[in-house]
């Protein structure tokens, strides 16, 4: 277990609060505590960037990754960010694990709270999965994707790629193209760069977009998360200052929501012609992994204009800055 934790000294960003031992979704953090994350998140960056980094912020703590559901980018990171401030980092795919010989969930759990780790990185295919587990737990929950409910770290990593490329968030406008019903991404992004004052423009297909949601305005239902729908993804891009190509969820869509996915492409794909709606110089973001030539063309994913990989960079150091402050909660921040 973490214990005397050493001191990393922060040089900028407003005192974290530990409102919640957790972190579950977005809608925990306040727009400062998502700045603070961020400005942590660019220490680590500028530091990883001047030397090899190590730090022992975590040393002696154990953190473990459940992971439910495929992943390449967040596990990686999350193992790699773990190890990079000191901690013992164990991953389980549930694949391998006792899982596949019918234990539950909450056994599974169980089990691995009684090893007395700090931490459990959890993602699960089912809605709610993580904040159930946060209930029965001792360990830190951190949710690295439940269903098509939240992915609270890519939102994160997002809204600082986004910061770094424009400067200021307020007043933005960012266009949200894709399956927004079946996209963890989707809801956590618009939770977090509402909170940031970004006017979120949505085009999608309408099998693919929350019951309820036509042409105009429309929310999540939670306050603050307003967000306008267009008929066409040209409504959505144009004049848009960024885009977030999201990948269609097809393990998450019941059968008949898209007929045909190049027809997909044709429609809502994001491509040359469609970027030069956008406002001069509008980057394109894709949490990946890309279906690339159907969600976006790949000279456009490859292309000067692509964020892709700032979000992969990004994803380390804000990994490393949640881990920070959620699983040393009792370390003086300065
Ligand atoms: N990697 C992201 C997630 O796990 C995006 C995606 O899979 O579409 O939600």
């Amino acid at each position: 277990m973490i214990a005397n934790l050493v001191t990393a000294t922060r040089s900028s960003g407003a005192p974290l609060t530990a409102d919640s031992k957790h972190l579950l979704d977005v809608d925990s953090l306040s727009p400062e505590q998502i700045q603070t994350l961020g400005s942590r998140a660019i220490e680590f960056r500028q530091l990883r960037a001047s030397q090899p980094f190590k730090s022992d912020s975590l040393r002696g703590g154990s953190i473990y990754t459940l992971f439910f559901e495929n992943s390449t980018r967040t596990r990686v990171s999350f193992e790699h960010a773990g190890k990079a401030l000191g901690a013992d980092v164990i991953n389980i795919a549930a694949s391998t694990s006792s899982v596949n010989k019918g234990e539950s969930l909450l056994n599974t759990v169980l089990t691995l709270d009684a090893m007395g780790i700090d931490a459990l990185i959890v993602r699960h295919p089912h809605s709610g999965a993580p904040h159930f587990i946060a209930r029965h737990v001792n360990a830190v929950v951190i949710n690295a994707g439940d269903g098509a409910h939240g992915h609270p770290t890519q939102a994160l990593l997002d809204v600082l790629t986004l910061q770094d490329h424009l400067g200021n968030l307020k007043g933005a406008k960012l266009a949200l193209i894709g399956d927004i019903l079946h996209s963890r991404v989707a809801r956590s992004d618009i939770i977090a760069f509402r909170k940031m004052g970004v006017e979120i423009a949505i085009a999608g297909p309408p099998t693919l977009l929350p019951e309820g949601w036509t042409p105009g305005p429309n929310s999540l239902g939670i306050p603050g998360t307003e967000v306008t729908v267009h008929e066409t993804v040209e409504d959505a891009v144009r004049d848009a200052d960024a885009i977030m190509c999201l990948r269609l969820q097809l393990e998450r869509q019941t059968s008949g929501l898209l007929p045909d996915v190049n027809e997909y492409s044709r429609v809502w794909g994001i491509n040359a012609e469609r970027l030069a709606l956008a406002s001069p110089g509008a980057p394109v973001m894709h949490p990946g992994p890309m279906n690339e030539g159907l969600e976006v063309s790949t000279d456009i994913a490859h292309g000067d204009l692509s964020l892709v990989e700032n979000q992969v960079e990004n994803g380390l150091v804000m990994r490393m800055a949640v881990l920070e402050h959620f699983c040393a909660p009792t370390r003086e921040i300065a």
